[in-house]
């Protein structure tokens, strides 16, 4: 039937038998032996169908959600109705640099620092103790090959030298707040993409300080950039209103969507921590002068998450001509008028709208979606714009073939580990070798810092488990949602639970 010793295995041979074989002769160890269960393996690796193109379109479930029992559709403006160029980007950093150094007195020189567009990735965690830049899986361990000090990646010796061990303990992470324990968190979640530019600048100056010897203090370089780019968002917000078509991608699905919505008696909403001119602006741009008739509701400057978290901030009517709000109570909220912080209690109460009747679309999972879920049973869906990007490398057959070897070899790896002796170690040491440049090529060509927003390796990233938690559905844009009828079902994948089948019916 088949020969053992030459290797030479008949080609009919399950892979269940074939498990059967390698266990059996687990001891035979050699060279030639190990060489040939590579060789088979490639073969094998090479002659199996590449999966099939995601849709960079589709709509991806986390839970079951049934459109049908949706009534009420909410949504957020930033990064979820208005996607916006690369030029925000620019834009944001070069007037948070400015602000460095005309309200904070950094040196001159910071001013020739120019931002580096793709160096940083959302979801990061900065240290402000140690002034790191790091990537964390969702077990809060580190992602070795993504810690960068400034523009500098930081080795893996330093990492485990600095932090004694790769898990970070998590009230270092998220602080500890649990009774007689006030620990502050010394790590910055970096979930928004605002932040992206932040992150830019931050490593900009931290790069400026460490090349020319200045001592700073990781905190205050933070919280330094932080306020600046934070503080300029109201010159950023008249900047963009004057040149929408600079700054805002066009999207003319977006008044479809909202249409097709109406035409089905659906309400919508607009909740945004943006200011009226800014929205109306934009809003203009995207949908046109009669944006406001497709909402029930529009409130400006909510200062989420607190419209979400606090109880008792009065609802104000917002004047549009004027550019203020009023002091009149609101008792009722209606179509037209623009209304002004307030709660989602408010909002609850005086429109009836609540739990799994309402979908309220978001990019950010904490501001946007985490309490809505948790807290008041609302759908919720993510718009991730980094997705595009994500499925077209994921789509490239490349990567298809990298990420396939790398399961393989992985498994080949985990079968013959246990051989000791001298030949096997050799082999096995090139083959592990050749498993760590897999998993680089595989992560840097999301982000070559930083690699997926969404992966570590084989584990969902810190930020991705939160989205995954928060949101029943996601997409990268919501007008692909115009691919599925308003009585669609979203249902997730059944997922492989480590106990269970590597794959349905084998
Ligand atoms: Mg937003």
């Amino acid at each position: 039937m088949y020969t053992l010793l030459n290797g030479t295995v008949n080609k009919n041979l399950s892979q269940h038998k074939l498990k059967l074989y390698f266990n059996l002769f687990r001891n035979y160890s050699s060279r030639e032996f190990l060489n040939d269960v590579y060789s088979r393996t490639k073969l094998k690796c090479k002659s199996k169908k590449l999966p099939q193109d995601v849709n960079p379109k589709g709509v991806f479930a986390c839970n079951e959600l049934d459109l049908s029992e949706v009534k009420v559709y909410g949504f957020d403006y930033d990064y979820t109705l208005a996607h916006y160029k690369p030029s925000l980007e620019h834009l944001l950093y070069n007037l948070g640099r400015n602000m460095l150094l005309e309200k904070y007195k950094y040196p001159a020189e910071i001013s020739k620092l120019e931002y580096k567009p793709h160096f940083a990735v959302r979801g990061l965690h900065y240290d402000i103790e140690k002034g790191l830049l790091l990537k964390l899986d969702s077990f809060l361990q580190i992602q070795f090959g993504a810690v960068y000090r400034g523009l500098t990646p930081v080795s893996t010796e330093e990492v485990l030298k600095i932090y004694k061990n790769r898990i970070i303990p998590i009230a270092y992470v998220e602080g500890d707040n649990r009774a007689h324990k006030e620990n502050r968190a010394k790590m910055v979640h970096l979930a928004d993409l605002f932040s992206v530019p932040e992150m830019g600048l931050l490593c900009n100056v931290a790069e400026y300080f460490i090349r020319n010897h200045i001592d700073y203090h990781p905190e205050i370089l933070f919280l330094d950039v932080k306020n600046s780019v934070q503080s300029c968002h109201p010159i950023m917000h008249k900047i963009v209103a004057q040149n929408v078509d600079e700054y805002i991608r066009p999207n003319s699905d977006l008044k479809k969507y909202f249409q097709l919505l109406r035409d089905h008696d659906k309400k919508l909403f607009l909740v945004t921590n943006s200011p009226y001119h800014f929205v109306n602006a934009g809003m203009e741009m995207l949908v046109g002068s009669d944006w406001r008739d497709y909402f029930d509701v529009v409130i400006v400057n909510a200062n989420k998450p607190k419209f979400f978290t606090e109880v008792s901030r009065p609802i104000r009517v917002f004047d549009k001509n004027a550019n203020t709000h009023i002091w009149e109570k609101v008792t009722s909220l209606e179509k037209g008028i623009i209304y002004y912080e307030g709660t989602v209690k408010q909002l609850q109460e005086l429109t009836g709208w609540c739990g799994h009747q309402v979908l309220y679309f978001g990019d950010h999972p904490y501001s946007d979606l985490a309490d809505v879920t948790l807290e008041h049973g609302w759908r919720t869906g993510a718009i991730i714009n980094e997705l595009t990007h994500e499925i077209k490398t994921l789509n490239t057959q490349t990567f298809k073939e990298n990420a396939n070897w790398l399961q393989m070899l992985t498994q080949i790896i985990e079968d013959h580990q246990d051989h000791k002796e001298p030949e096997a170690v050799e082999v096995i040491a090139q083959w592990m070798a050749e498993r760590d440049q897999l998993r680089n090529d595989t992560k840097s060509v999301f982000n070559k810092q930083f690699g997926s927003v969404f992966r570590t390796y084989h584990n969902p990233t810190y930020f991705s488990r939160r989205l995954f938690r928060f949101a029943d559905i996601y997409t990268s844009n919501i007008r692909n949602l115009l691919n599925y009828s308003l009585t669609h079902t979203f249902y997730p994948r059944r997922g492989v639970m480590p106990h269970e089948y590597g794959s349905y019916f084998v």
